[in-house]
């Protein structure tokens, strides 16, 4: 059977991966305290797909072994293959609210569409073309998680990885052998690095002629010796799921991935020094991973909504009409994604074994859903006065001293002091605390940096239609 359980993902995690956090080395991430409940968010989302009533709507027979795949590595060629997929991942990512941007079913994506990239990856050396399909298959008969990491470090944005003060400090390759490249610098961001398998390191930044030694694309298992990961402070600082509801279990971390000569095998390489390859891998499409990163947006988008009408009713505003304008807003910008995501369902199917561009989804994940997302947590924020700031601690609810002042005085419309306090405090950790303040930055950033991802619009074809119609009516 391809598709694993909880507890095999949570068996493999025990290797001897470099992860350092605060200081010191990870010995163990599946019991480090700040680590063990996302490990858990993760390795329950593997659990359901093992539930017989999940099995039909998650797998899919493997096209090599005809065992239940994991249905996000379903290659799709019609508008019901489509369909099919939305309706598992929309599943998998309500599993966590969409608060899991890099959810393994992102990467698993992502190896779907370099599968089909492959006569680029092969346009040099046809083998690098035929690595990159292994290992789409590797993944999906492993059911394995990626991390994935595109970005070069974040030194001199104006100047190129070799006119950087250290050129060394951008990852690049060093030296080849029979055995593979050695490779050494550093990539940001990888998310989900301690609690992934292996490391995708994809090509993103256009490289220029002589920037061949940066041109790379490969992965590797996280415990490759010579790779190590320094990941930001945890979100999940031990608080209970009543303080803290959501960065108590959906914090995926975020890491500098460093590489100290790192080998990485024959098999295992899919670009190295190929400029051309590099810069015109985006020009694929992605459809997959776009698909998959626009349904997890919608559904975020649908979970911030409720959040939003639960707050305004929990304090008796939401019977005012400047608020339920607000209110109807949010909910009319959902329908415009549900709408969206099932005119990108036609455009994913067409674009099958054409390569096309994908407007409609580009815009969706580029411009609209990051749009949206900042403008619910503004309403939310805006929604709640001081219902957001006031929240006690559990523990205060516990001691008899003071627990009938709060069930008295924060009692909601409708609620009682802790239920209206549990809605207030997973408003504060969406929004105020770490954990929400990296969503919205996440969000901001999903897809790359939104002013670039939007001017390129403004190079689209349909760009001159729209200006005709100008010209029309002033008769030119
Ligand atoms: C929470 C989080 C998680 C992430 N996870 C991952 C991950 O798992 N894997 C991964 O590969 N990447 C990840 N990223 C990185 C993400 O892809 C990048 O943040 C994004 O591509 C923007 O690049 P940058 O951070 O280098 O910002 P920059 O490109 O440096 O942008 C910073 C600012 O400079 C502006 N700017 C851009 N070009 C110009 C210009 N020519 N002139 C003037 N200003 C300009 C931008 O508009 C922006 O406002 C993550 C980022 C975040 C925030």
């Amino acid at each position: 059977m391809a598709i694993r359980t909880g507890l095999q993902y949570r068996e493999r995690l025990r290797d001897g991966r470099s992860i350092y956090v605060n200081g010191e080395r990870v010995k163990d991430v599946t019991t480090y305290p700040a680590f063990t409940r996302t490990v858990q968010t993760i390795a329950s989302l593997y659990d359901l797909q093992h539930e017989a009533r999940n099995l039909p709507l998650l797998t899919y027979p493997s096209p090599k072994t005809g065992q239940p795949a994991g249905l996000s590595f379903l290659r799709v060629e019609s508008v019901e293959d489509v369909m099919r997929l939305m309706r598992a991942e929309e599943f998998r990512a309500e599993a966590t609210f969409g608060l899991m941007g890099r959810m393994p079913d992102f990467m698993n994506a992502l190896v779907t569409d370099a599968a089909e990239a492959a006569p680029n990856f092969g346009r040099r050396e046809p083998r690098f073309g035929e690595n990159v399909v292994r290992y789409y298959e590797e993944c999906r008969e492993q059911d394995l998680c990626l991390t994935h990491t595109l970005i070069d470090p974040q030194i001199d944005r104006s100047k190129g990885p070799g006119e950087q003060v250290d050129p060394e400090a951008t990852l690049h390759f060093v030296r080849e052998s029979d055995r593979g490249i050695v490779v050494r610098g550093a990539r940001m961001l990888s998310t989900l690095a301690p609690f992934a398998d292996e490391i995708w390191v994809g090509p993103f930044y256009p490289r220029k002629p002589g920037e061949e030694r940066y041109a790379l694309c490969f992965a590797i298992p996280i415990d490759t010796e010579g790779l190590k990961f320094i990941c930001r402070e945890p979100y999940d600082a031990g608080r209970s799921a009543f303080d803290r509801p959501v960065s108590s279990r959906f914090d995926e971390e975020d890491a500098l991935a460093v590489f100290d000569d790192v080998l990485v095998p024959w098999e295992r390489v899919f670009i190295n020094g190929d400029i051309e390859a590099s810069n015109s891998y985006l020009m694929y499409g992605a459809r997959h991973a776009l698909l998959q990163g626009a349904i997890r947006g919608i559904v975020k988008l649908r979970f911030m909504t409720g959040l939003a009408c639960q707050v305004a009713e929990a304090i008796g505003r939401a019977s005012a009409p400047h608020v339920q304008a607000q209110l109807g807003e949010l909910v009319a910008k959902v329908e415009l994604g549900n709408g969206l995501l099932q005119a990108a369902a036609h455009e994913v199917a067409a674009a099958a074994g054409k390569g096309m561009s994908l407007r409609i989804l580009a815009s969706t994940v580029w411009v609209f859903i990051p749009e949206a997302q900042v403008r619910a947590a503004e309403l939310i924020r805006q929604l709640s006065g001081s219902g957001l700031i006031l929240t006690p601690s559990e523990k205060d609810f516990r001691n008899p001293e003071i627990s009938r002042y709060l069930e008295k005085y924060l009692q909601g419309t409708n609620l009682t002091a802790q239920e209206r306090v549990r809605l207030f405090k997973l408003a504060w950790d969406m929004l105020g605390e770490q954990f929400g303040s990296r969503q919205l930055h996440y969000e901001w950033f999903y897809a790359g940096d939104p002013m670039f991802t939007r001017s390129r619009f403004y190079y689209s074809p349909a760009v001159n239609t729209y200006k005709a119609m100008v010209d029309r009516l002033l008769d030119r």
